[in-house]
């Protein structure tokens, strides 16, 4: 019972499993007149249609005309803030007009009214948001998400928000991998250590018991968390057997890359202010570099991660949405890529591999999913383009017409099938 995809333009997809640093972040396979074998789930075959070996040819059962497409593999989003409640489209209103974040944070907008909306919501409405946020990355493509607590902020709504992702699992048509982030902020009843303590004590353990995070992260910044608050908290974490995340040097340098990269955290995200010390730190680590564009393009700085410094010093670089309600609220992994190369000035093949195989290294997926390869999950985006090219040429229209996820069609002819 195999899937033949056959007339596809060309093919293009990083190579293996490990991480790509320096210039073979520029190294893709591509191949022109080829065909894709898809069985059980996985990848059969990629080649000439010729030369599929018998064993393969005989268990096809279905063939699919691709008419021209160019197939990349599934993107991997890697930080993502989907189960949330409540949009803030009047204080983006706000911020055109002129108005700074910490005016709109002290009228209790900003992340303040996330909390009260997410903390008001159900399970099961937050379980629906996510499974409609998933529905749309699966049509721009997506077929791994990463997905963040951290707007609940006390016990029950931490462990609500990350039942929700559990939950949407069930239906949705991207593979979910949840973050517990109750390290977030303050909740604005208590902006004391004793929250920081209550992390370490009541949340962690209640997580790692319920077995409802893979990963633990937390937002080191000046006026939220110090890098001594979160290296105890990632610590805490770590024990009870989550992988710390972090978000690092967003709006300030508070050398949270290198408390990343001591702690052998999985990744080290936005960046923003990363001095060359966390360059180098992270250069010389396996955690991953996660870079977040749309979030400075959203909050219109012209500060973006430095893509080029950390590439040619030989960090692994992945690329996000950070789909979140505040600052990026998109779902599009294209935006990314094309806000990458314009104005990160990271190549196409660097933006893909960024796009895909880094963000599974930096989720432990890497083995499974993240390119197009023989014996991987079959996670497939076709593209109504001639080249991978148009991926960043051809901006600001969806070009994803099919996905498939572990084999199967999720979106066909760019309609979701639900
Ligand atoms: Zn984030």
């Amino acid at each position: 019972m195999a899937l033949l995809i056959r007339n596809l333009s060309q093919i293009a997809t990083p190579a293996g499993s490990a991480p790509k640093r320096g210039r073979k972040l520029r190294e893709l396979v591509t191949y022109e007149k080829s065909v894709i074998v898809v069985r059980e789930g996985r990848f059969a075959y990629i080649g000439p249609e010729n030369d599929i070996d018998d064993a393969v040819r005989e268990t096809i059962t279905e063939d699919f005309d691709a008419r021209g497409a160019t197939a990349i593999p599934g993107f991997i989003d890697s930080h993502t803030h989907i189960p949330f409640a409540g949009y803030r489209e009047s204080e983006f209103n706000r911020r055109l007009s002129g108005e700074t974040y910490s005016d709109i944070a002290a009228s209790g907008g900003g992340i303040a009214s996330t909390v009260r909306a997410t903390r008001a919501a159900s399970e099961e409405e937050l379980s629906a948001n996510v499974v409609t946020r998933a529905r749309t990355m699966a049509r721009y493509g997506t077929t791994t998400a990463e997905a963040k607590s951290g707007y609940g902020l006390n016990l029950e709504d931490e462990l609500k928000q990350l039942r929700a992702i559990r939950a949407a699992g069930e239906t949705s048509p991207v593979r979910l991998v949840p973050t517990c982030l109750a390290a977030h902020d303050f909740p604005p009843e208590d902006k004391s250590n004793a929250w920081v303590e209550r992390i370490i004590d009541e949340i962690i353990p209640r997580v790692a018991a319920e077995k409802l995070a893979v990963f633990c992260d937390v937002f080191i910044e000046r006026g939220v968390f110090t890098r001594e608050q979160g290296d105890a908290v990632l610590r805490a974490g770590a024990r009870a057997g989550m992988t710390p995340r972090v978000h690092a040097d967003e709006l300030s340098d508070t050398d949270g890359a290198s408390l990343a990269a001591s702690l052998d955290a999985a990744s080290a995200d936005h960046l923003m202010h990363i001095s060359d010390a966390g360059i180098a730190a992270l250069a010389a680590s396996n955690t991953v570099a996660n870079m977040l564009p749309a979030t400075s393009f959203f909050l219109m700085s012209d500060r973006y991660a430095p893509a080029r410094k950390l590439i040619d010093a030989g960090a692994v670089v992945s690329l996000s949405t950070d789909c979140n309600p505040g600052t990026s609220m998109t779902e599009s992994m294209q935006i990314v890529m094309q806000l990458a190369t314009l104005q990160m000035k990271m190549t196409v093949e660097e933006s893909l591999t960024a796009a895909t195989l880094h963000g599974a290294y930096s989720l432990r997926l890497a083995n499974e999913t993240g390119s197009i390869e023989t014996g991987k999950r079959a996670d497939l985006v076709l593209l109504d383009a001639p080249s991978y090219f148009h991926l960043v040429y051809h901006f600001g229209v969806n070009l994803v017409r099919d996905v498939l996820r572990d084999g199967r069609f999720v979106v066909r002819g760019g309609m979701y099938l639900g």
